[in-house]
């Protein structure tokens, strides 16, 4: 078994005006981080924890515990930040993280970000949602149709950078090749159901890039009251595409910035930490050359 495809998208949504959703595409390793907080409080901490997962590739832990450990170091640069800045006081995020390893996918899950597997015409959600109406459903107070309308649906229960210690859920699954893995923030679940889910991702099939596109216009045409990320990965059998391509599908992605001109939305790959990390040196540089060459002209006009 290995990694085959890969596919992430960003997008703001149609109501909000920045994106605080992040994700990271370093295969092995997947993520999505979905921040909160005042002002742009939650697009550093959703940075941050998706930093956090980037800078741990090497590692030399596996499984669950590395997945774990990596949530745990993101909780705590989220929390530090959180205390240190004090435009930053109060802001979170939540964190879904895959690690695929041999025959398995370790899982590990903070707040209300997903994780579903797509599995033989089925969609499974594989995480369970740390929010205070799916905790009322789990306690059957509350009927799943009810949950789904509730005003206090966004209302998390668990989520980084609030506490020094963070309580992580982790899992394994198997993975059998043809399988398909979803990584999402609730701006894709809360405005699109199981089934366009599950409808979006067989129309689009095998390109994955499309199956991201498609989910995202459906969660603005549902609304798009709130950020949308999606991330998705395949397993392959062993005669798939070698890793190499895979390596290549996944900067491809990330780097690539969609214009879904299907339904007239800018489809933009945004939030991607590392990228915003490159562009600064080269602005500082470029503004140090601009100062240079204005010295000069006014020393030529001195003279
Ligand atoms: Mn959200």
């Amino acid at each position: 078994m290995r990694l085959g495809k890969t596919a992430a998208l960003s997008h703001p949504g149609r109501r909000r005006r920045h994106n605080e959703d992040a994700y990271v595409v370093e295969p092995p390793l997947f993520a999505v981080a979905d921040g909160m907080g005042g002002a742009k409080a939650g697009e550093v901490a959703s940075g941050l924890a998706a930093a956090a997962v980037q800078e741990s590739v090497n590692r030399d832990d596996s499984g669950e515990a590395r997945v774990a450990a990596l949530i745990e170091e993101a909780n705590r640069r989220v929390f530090r930040r959180a205390h240190e800045d004090r435009d930053a006081s109060g802001m979170g995020t939540t964190m879904t993280v895959a690690l695929v390893e041999d025959d398995h996918v370790a899982i590990g899950h903070v707040g209300d970000s997903r994780a579903y597997l797509i599995r033989g015409g089925q969609l499974e959600q594989l995480t369970d949602d740390h929010s205070l109406v799916a905790e009322l459903v789990r306690s059957g107070k509350l009927t799943p149709e009810e949950a789904e309308t509730h005003p206090q649906r966004s209302v998390i229960t668990r989520a980084l950078g609030t506490e020094a210690d963070v309580d992580v859920d982790t899992f394994s699954v198997e993975a059998s090749p043809g399988d398909l893995f979803l990584l999402c923030s609730d701006g894709l679940t809360s405005m699109v159901d199981d089934e366009t889910i599950l409808g979006a991702v067989e129309r689009t099939r095998p390109n994955l890039q499309e199956a991201a596109k498609a989910l995202v216009s459906a969660a603005n045409r549902g609304g798009g009251e709130d950020n949308i990320t999606v991330v998705f990965f395949e397993v392959s059998d062993e005669s798939a595409e070698d890793t190499e391509d895979t390596v290549r599908t996944a900067r491809l992605s990330e780097g690539e910035d969609t214009m879904d001109e299907s339904d007239g939305q800018h489809v933009v790959a945004v939030a991607e930490p590392k990228r915003r990390g490159r562009a600064l040196p080269l602005l500082g540089a470029l503004a140090v050359l601009l100062i240079i060459a204005a010295a000069i002209l006014w020393l030529l006009g001195q003279s």
